[in-house]
């Protein structure tokens, strides 16, 4: 068995593969997760750039994160608007995912999953199966029955609601999300990630006894938007946005602002007013409708919408509930929908620079990346890498799975600290020169704020316990 002829030799980083697999054994009774060695992530990133165009239908990489998220090997394109999400973008939108949940789960919502494949009886009910035109991918089965890619779930939802007959007053609210792919036809796939034709989504829908009480349900899904941006650490604008085809009363959009957003936006500079430009007529466009201060313009990437429905789905499929006196009322509906996968696009695009990815700290793929002595160096001798991770695991068990062994030891620390900057870890470590030192003297770089730290193996220890993981 291989796990029973490899001993560890002692050596500090020596033999990393060796030093792997003997962490592997010592540990296998308690369930540890492996330390990953970076020469074995599937990350590929040598597509020819003439190949890449091809592949995304473009004459060139259009903006900063498709460019990033392309040359880093965190996505590679399949066809036009359709992308393979790789390892790095796996692991980051499920962090995205799992703070999501909480949120959506703190405000009682409850995680349901819709097929894709929705039946054209659907759409017709609601006239959006004309309504969309081109949008929709629209298919038959070998019935010749009408089906389409689920662009967007209120007729499902809504159906799937009115079929389980009259709900009671007393199980209002209902909140229900899911995080599933949607399809669009987009006339513009483009920008990566940011516009696709196959993108995730998150997509919560309300049902509530009244407008009322509809009303106290949108603020509060909208406050835990809020509280999943705040989180992120991105600076967002809340906008009055228009209802478009979706249709309803009352509707805002969650923006980022960034030049390559597509919407445009005005924002108030004396209040707290902001609107896309889509909702207002030019003869307003100057000056605040609210405090008459001067508006300013923005471009956006629209990264959420948050819509108070009404009963225009209700209505249609007959979701209602039964009130105090016993008579059946419509449900007052909420939607309210985040990009998941334009959101670390969207991330990627407001926080790095032009050559180096920066992540929201929560969703870095991973927390921390190792940089080992190069192979044959003094240094190499003096650091015992299993124990180095075992002191770390114990010390701070909210680092299981997230910690990276650059152990490409045949190139200089130069070298990997340039590709590690480049792929955004929030912290990297570094056995460096320092390293000979008595206590030896690790360096820790803290990306998201250009610290550079010298530590030794307490002090870094002390200093990752504060780390938050989602
Ligand atoms: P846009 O105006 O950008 O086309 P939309 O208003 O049509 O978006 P919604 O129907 O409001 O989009 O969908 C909810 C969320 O899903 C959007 O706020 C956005 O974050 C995300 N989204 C919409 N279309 C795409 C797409 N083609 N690729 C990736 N994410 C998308
Ligand atoms: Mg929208």
């Amino acid at each position: 068995m291989e796990l029973a002829i490899h001993s560890y030799s002692g050596g500090l980083f020596k033999n990393l593969a060796c030093g792997f697999l003997y962490l592997h054994r010592s540990h296998f009774h308690h369930g540890r997760t492996k330390p990953l060695l970076l020469s074995r992530l599937f990350q590929p990133s040598n597509l020819q750039e003439d190949r890449m165009l091809e592949l995304v239908g473009q004459s060139e990489l259009t903006c900063k994160s498709q460019r990033l998220m392309l040359q880093a090997g965190l996505i590679q394109p399949a066809n036009t608007g359709c992308f393979h999400y790789l390892p790095f973008t796996v692991r980051a939108m499920e962090k995205l995912i799992r703070l999501i949940d909480k949120e959506m789960q703190s405000i009682g919502g409850q995680k349901v999953n819709m097929p894709s494949l929705t039946s054209a009886n659907l759409w017709k009910a609601s006239e959006r199966w004309d309504l969309l035109g081109k949008e929709l991918f629209r298919l038959k089965d070998r019935h010749s029955m009408d089906y389409c890619l689920s662009p967007t779930h209120e007729e499902a939802v809504t159906e799937l609601v009115a079929m389980q007959g009259n709900l009671s007053y007393k199980q209002l609210p209902l909140l229900l999300y899911q995080v599933t792919r949607k399809f669009r036809d987009e006339p513009k796939p483009r920008y990566g990630l940011l516009r696709g034709r196959e993108f995730y989504m998150k997509d919560m829908y309300t049902f509530d006894v009244s407008e009322e009480a509809a009303k106290v349900t949108y603020k509060l899904v909208s406050d835990a938007y809020t509280c999943v941006f705040d989180q992120l650490g991105l600076q967002f604008v809340k906008v009055q946005a228009d209802p478009g085809s979706i249709g309803g009363k009352l509707s805002h959009e969650f923006q980022l602002p960034a030049e390559i957003g597509e919407d445009h936006l005005l924002m108030c500079s004396d209040c707290h007013f902001a609107a896309n430009v889509e909702t207002m007529n030019a003869v307003e466009t100057t000056n605040c409708p609210q405090c008459d201060g001067k508006l300013r313009e923005s471009r956006g990437i629209e990264v959420g919408h948050t819509f108070y429905l009404g009963t225009k789905y209700s209505q249609i499929f007959g979701a209602s509930y039964s009130n105090t006196e016993n008579k059946p009322i419509l449900s007052e509906m909420g939607c309210f929908g985040l990009g998941v996968t334009r959101i670390l696009a969207a991330a990627i695009e407001v926080l790095s620079t032009e050559n180096n990815i920066r992540w929201p700290s929560l969703l870095a793929p991973y927390q921390v990346c190792v940089i080992s002595p190069k192979k044959g160096s003094k240094e190499e001798l003096n650091i015992n890498q299993p124990e180095f991770y075992d002191n770390l695991m114990d010390t701070v068990p909210q680092l299981h799975g997230e910690v990276l062994f650059d152990d490409r030891s045949h190139l200089t620390i130069g070298r990997r600290l340039k590709d590690a900057s480049c792929l955004g870890y929030p912290y990297i470590i570094i056995a460096g020169k320092r390293i000979l030192e008595d206590p030896p003297i690790f360096e820790i770089k803290c990306q998201n704020n250009g610290r550079t730290m010298f530590l030794t193996q307490e002090g870094i220890l002390d200093f990752l316990k504060n780390i938050q993981v989602v």
